[in-house]
């Protein structure tokens, strides 16, 4: 066996290996080197997804015909200060993105500086290195890079790259994060000769539609913290926005599009209460901190961080988007109305003849009685609907019910867990909110109310068993917990370094109701809370134990309770098919408004659907 030297050139293609991917990975590093170098207009062209073709083209300071041939060796950089990797404030730093390109594709840089007559060129294809020429092809200062033939070198490499759709969709996720990471710089996207993002400069705002959609920007809470050290920016989603995987979690530091374990985890905590077991919901998320308080340099493409104190940054990004999502913010996604009002228009003929019938039928099923609910039966007045206060018909209304002004409602009828048994009791003169009197009940399961300009479809049961399980939650926080002791004590045989692990939160345990203690060679479980009497404690304790391994406090205990809460507020609540007298439909939009995410129920449906007199008037053609 000799040992020897290996060729500069293999250096380069090992190197490249961790660096360059796919041809995401060619854009994301040439666009960072733009962004770096100053550029506000950046112009990304692709061919077969980047596979065969990619040219960069930047407005930024470019290079002199002396640094030209230093960017494509390994090693060289202009990036890091005074050599101090604590002190990074631009994207790159490692300086072997354009010498990794290199050696494995054919590579073209063109270059030109401010005041120059003219730029130049130089190549390099599988490594090896050209002569440097003049070149006419920026009109102005800048930098174009050109990538042919990805892989070409390393003709093993191809083999790994996926169809072009997916490598396009990988391609067009890092522009994106890129995008977002910088509103005042233009991007636009050509690929194949299609337009797939045009950006002008904008704000942050603005930024977040034109890349991540209408929707995202509708349905988005602004998120702003400051402190001497840290802020934290951006925006999250409100709860009903929500998705089967985290790809539209977008988190920067530092201005760094990053993807970072500790950061989904604590903004999935935030979310937990709110949405329903394997959804996420969606964020742009802006943290600023000192730049020694964070290493960068801890993966190849950078996209991974490391925060010197981790639960600092945790604690901050739980606390401030949970903050958000608390605050009483009364709308479900808007893309719900939408979707409703779309329906419509597509279920009702356009221009049909046949309204004559004064009990207009939708798609067959129900007969709407229009404008005379039950509320003004009573009292054989016939109030006109029409633009006035809610608090007008609210008042008018009362009047007519007479009999009966303070409603009751049991929000739950317990079963096996004796949590609670308030008897929630509303006074009826109570100020009527945002969600308006209700006018009628359908199908003994919706209730139509009538605010100002809006109106409301609610689905009863979803918004009672939110409400049940709010009130359970509240009882919860302020009563202490009930803790069981287990008769039989629970014996987990663990090896000692795990044993240590669950000792070493044993205190956090033991104020969510788990107490653990050793017992001989092994650990025991004492006691649980009286809620999680039945949950099979030795597979919850090993849960608890791989979130730990993986180095995140685990919210297991948290979450197995908030479950259970969950399921016996389904359980105990208003049920879809129960006639509603009107007292009880308005204690229960009462109730709605008075609890912050009342809009939706735990399992992430909406408790009701907004919609607009304009929406009506759009249906009937009358805007
Ligand atoms: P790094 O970005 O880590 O420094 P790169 O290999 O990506 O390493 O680039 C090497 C050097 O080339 C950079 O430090 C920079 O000085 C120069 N460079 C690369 N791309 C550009 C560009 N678009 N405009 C100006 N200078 C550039
Ligand atoms: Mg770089």
């Amino acid at each position: 066996m000799t040992i020897r030297m290996l060729p500069p050139h293999l250096i380069n293609q090992i190197a490249a290996g961790e660096v360059i991917e796919r041809p995401a990975s060619v854009v994301k590093e040439i666009v960072e080197n733009a962004l770096d170098a100053g550029s506000t207009d950046i112009l990304i062209e692709l061919r077969d997804s980047g596979k065969s073709f990619i040219s960069i083209k930047d407005n930024g300071a470019g290079m002199s015909a002396a640094q030209l041939p230093l960017a494509v060796i390994r090693h060289a950089t202009s990036k890091i200060p005074d050599n101090d990797l604590f002190k990074i404030s631009s994207l790159g730093f490692r300086g072997e993105a354009l010498a990794s390109i290199g050696a494995i594709a054919r590579l073209s840089l063109h270059s030109r500086q401010h005041n120059q007559e003219h730029g130049w060129c130089l190549c390099v294809h599988g490594g090896e290195l050209m002569p440097m020429t003049p070149s006419m092809q920026l009109k102005d200062q800048g930098t174009c890079v050109e990538v042919a033939d990805l892989f070409y070198a390393t003709p093993a490499r191809l083999k790994f790259m996926k169809s072009n759709a997916a490598e396009m969709t990988a391609t067009m996720e890092v522009i994106h994060r890129l995008a977002l990471s910088a509103p005042h710089v233009s991007f636009k996207v050509i690929a194949q000769d299609k337009v797939m993002l045009n950006a002008v400069k904008e704000s942050l705002e603005h930024r977040v539609t034109s890349v991540l959609g209408k929707n995202f920007g509708e349905n988005a809470l602004p998120i702003f913290f400051e402190n001497d050290v840290m802020t934290l920016k951006g925006f999250v989603t409100v709860p009903t926005y929500n998705h089967s995987q985290s790809t539209q979690q977008f988190f920067f530091v530092n201005e760094r599009p990053v993807k970072d374990k500790l950061l989904y985890s604590a903004l999935k905590i935030a979310y937990q209460d709110y949405i329903p077991h394997g959804r996420h919901g969606a964020c742009c998320l802006f943290l600023t901190l000192p730049s020694e308080w964070v290493d960068m340099n801890v993966h190849p493409a950078k996209v991974e961080v490391r925060f010197q104190q981790p639960q600092t940054v945790r604690d901050l990004m739980y606390s401030v988007v949970k903050g958000s999502l608390k605050a009483p913010h009364t709308s479900t996604s808007t893309h719900l109305g939408e979707a409703a009002v779309a329906y419509f228009e597509k279920t009702l003929p356009h221009s049909s003849p046949s309204f004559s019938s004064p009990n207009m039928s939708f798609s067959g099923h129900a007969t709407l009685p229009i404008n005379e609910g039950p509320i003004h039966g009573t009292s054989g007045r016939n109030h006109r609907v029409s633009a006035h206060a809610p608090t007008h018909f609210y008042s008018s209304w009362k009047n007519s019910n007479s009999s009966s002004n303070v409603a009751k409602i049991m929000p739950m009828a317990l079963g096996e867990d004796p949590v609670s048994t308030a008897t929630v009791t509303l006074d009826l003169e109570q100020n009527v909110g945002f969600l308006g009197i209700p006018k009628a009940q359908l199908f003994e399961s919706y209730i139509i109310t009538q605010g100002e300009n809006d109106f409301f479809i609610v689905d009863q049961h979803a918004a009672a068993e939110r409400l049940t399980y709010e009130q359970l939650k509240l009882a919860r926080e302020n009563q202490e917990i009930t803790v069981q002791p287990l008769l039989i004590p629970e014996i987990l045989a663990l090896p000692i370094h795990e044993q240590a692990l669950l000792l070493g939160v044993r205190e956090e345990l033991s104020h969510l109701g788990v107490e653990i203690d050793t017992f001989g060679k092994d650990l025991v479980v004492r006691s649980v809370p009286t809620l999680l009497k039945n949950v099979n404690i030795s597979e919850m304790m090993h849960d608890i134990l791989e979130d730990l391994r993986h180095g995140d406090y685990s919210t297991r205990v948290e979450e197995k309770l908030l479950e259970k809460l969950s399921r016996i507020a389904c359980h105990g609540s208003i049920r879809f098919g129960r006639a509603l007298s009107m007292p009880e439909m308005s204690a229960l939009l009462r109730q709605m408004e008075a609890f912050p995410l009342s809009a939706q129920c735990n399992h992430g449906r909406p408790s009701f659907i907004k919609l607009s007199r304009t929406d009506l008037s759009k249906l009937f053609e009358r805007a």
